[in-house]
């Protein structure tokens, strides 16, 4: 998997070369009918009828049946050994006749598509050396698609947009590659795997998904996100891992499988919160009992009595519903210990703070924040790249009561629109450090709950560092 991009650390999955048969080279939706195969037998699992020269792959299977056979007890053929052996040969007659075939038609084929241009099997090979403990070498034939890939992108960059009928070839193919694993994916995992091993279902999938981000760029197409899936990950991460179904559902939505994997490997990203009682179209994990709960003062104010030495700063309500019966939205600034309130007008610089109620940064009571979180939130918006004071920030610019309330929430979207800036605050995203990739701190930001493009996050380097990522 070494043509996405990975996070920080994280060295791209080996994936196996399944065969050795290159693509024909013909039109992409008919090649399993030239090829003898009938895809609906096989997605019933019914392999002898899937495919028409079993009788001929079985014949190359001869010399690997006898080798699994030589130097067998033969006293021990009711055995165990005699099962396993034939066992290990059966898979491997599935994996190079089923899978290769699998591999060969999605893998070359939509690269073929996509390259306008034949695509060698050895193009995209790259064998790997181990050294065994006996000092012996073994090579694998591995799969490379960094330079097909890098050679896609730049195709489409340069010639999707004007070439209709290429950019309809590229989607139609796309969507039958996706439904059709998509389809493969109902058959259950241990039988599913004979056929196609994990990696390379997966390798698929991030494939396919990850073309449809670049082509759609340029045609400005993109598949139908319910048409994403990644079943196997997705069970993986809800079950094993214990991922909100909400946000996998956004993930799925957002990128497919590309996104999917590329969340999964985030190195100790951690899912905070209880998700039994989510589903895809709603997280409930952080939802806040208004009635019991606490605005946090920062670590150091106050002693473990929980008696503080700052005190809560307010705005009143009342200025907050004027600012907002004359149209536009407050905004706030600290200075010397008290907040200033402005309404907005086109041309004032300012930042939306996004945060994470569960952190503590709300107050369901009263427009009011400690000094002490005040004071850090003021010298981070005062040194962001932003230049100015201001900043919106729901704990303190909604007011608790209608209907005033309801007018400030439907001025949200627009609120964040026209921020200079957006701070992410979020306790997980400051206990980690600055990623190298923008993607990386992308992805972090949007699991966090917040899908603005313009984000601005604190990380926990000396001094604050801020990412920049407008
Ligand atoms: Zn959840
Ligand atoms: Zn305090």
């Amino acid at each position: 998997m070494d043509f996405v991009e990975l996070p920080d650390g994280v060295e791209p999955e080996e994936v196996p070369d399944l065969g050795v048969r290159d693509y024909d080279n013909g039109d992409f939706s008919t090649y399993p009918q030239r090829q003898g195969w009938n895809l609906r037998a096989l997605l019933d699992y019914d392999i002898t009828a899937a495919y028409d020269s079993w009788d001929e792959a079985s014949q190359n299977f001869g010399p690997a049946l006898f080798g699994a056979f030589n130097g067998l007890n033969l006293d021990a053929l009711e055995g165990r050994d005699f099962r396993s052996a034939v066992k290990a040969v059966a898979r491997n007659m599935l994996l190079s006749v089923v899978g290769s075939f699998i591999q060969t038609w999605i893998m070359l084929g939509t690269l073929s598509v996509a390259l306008r241009r034949p695509v060698s099997r050895d193009e995209v090979i790259e064998v790997k050396e181990t050294i065994e403990e006996n000092g012996e070498k073994t090579e694998r034939s591995c799969i490379s698609l960094r330079a097909a890939f890098a050679e896609c992108v730049v195709n489409f960059r340069d010639h999707l947009e004007a070439d209709s009928d290429w950019s309809a070839d590229v989607l139609r193919s796309l969507r039958i590659g996706i439904t059709f694993l998509d389809d493969m994916a109902k058959i259950p995992a241990p039988q599913r795997y004979c056929l196609l091993p994990r990696s390379v279902e997966l390798s698929l999938l991030v494939l396919l998904s990850t073309i449809d981000l670049h082509q759609s760029f340029h045609s400005r197409r993109k598949l139908r996100a319910n048409m994403y899936s990644c079943e196997s990950l997705e069970q993986e991460m809800k079950n094993q891992r214990k991922w909100c179904p909400h946000v996998l559902y956004r993930l799925r939505a957002l990128g497919g499988a590309q996104s999917l994997y590329y969340t999964a490997l985030l190195p100790s990203f951690a899912v905070g919160g209880a998700h039994e009682n989510c589903d895809e179209g709603i997280c409930v994990a952080f939802n806040i009992d208004h009635g019991t709960y606490r605005t946090i003062h920062l670590e150091g104010c106050g002693d473990k009595n929980q008696h503080y030495i700052c005190q809560d700063v307010r705005v009143s309500e009342r200025d907050l519903g004027l600012m907002l019966e004359a149209g536009g939205y407050p905004l706030v600034c600290l200075e010397q210990g008290r907040l200033k309130l402005v309404r907005y007008e086109p041309g004032i610089q300012y930042v939306a703070i996004s945060h994470v109620w569960s952190d503590g940064r709300g107050n369901p009571r009263q427009n009011a924040l400690p000094l002490c979180q005040l004071r850090t939130i003021q010298r981070w918006v005062s040194n962001s790249a932003h230049k100015g004071t201001f900043f919106w920030i729901d704990t303190l610019c909604v007011p608790i009561k209608e209907p005033h309330r309801n007018t400030a929430i439907m001025r949200m979207a627009q609120t964040y629109e026209a921020a200079s800036h957006v701070i992410v605050l979020s306790e997980e995203l400051l206990m980690h450090n600055l990623p190298a990739s923008p993607l990386q701190a992308l992805y972090m930001i949007f699991y966090r709950g917040n899908t603005s493009q313009k984000a601005t996050l604190p990380v926990s380097k000396p001094g604050n560092h801020f990412l920049n990522a407008k």
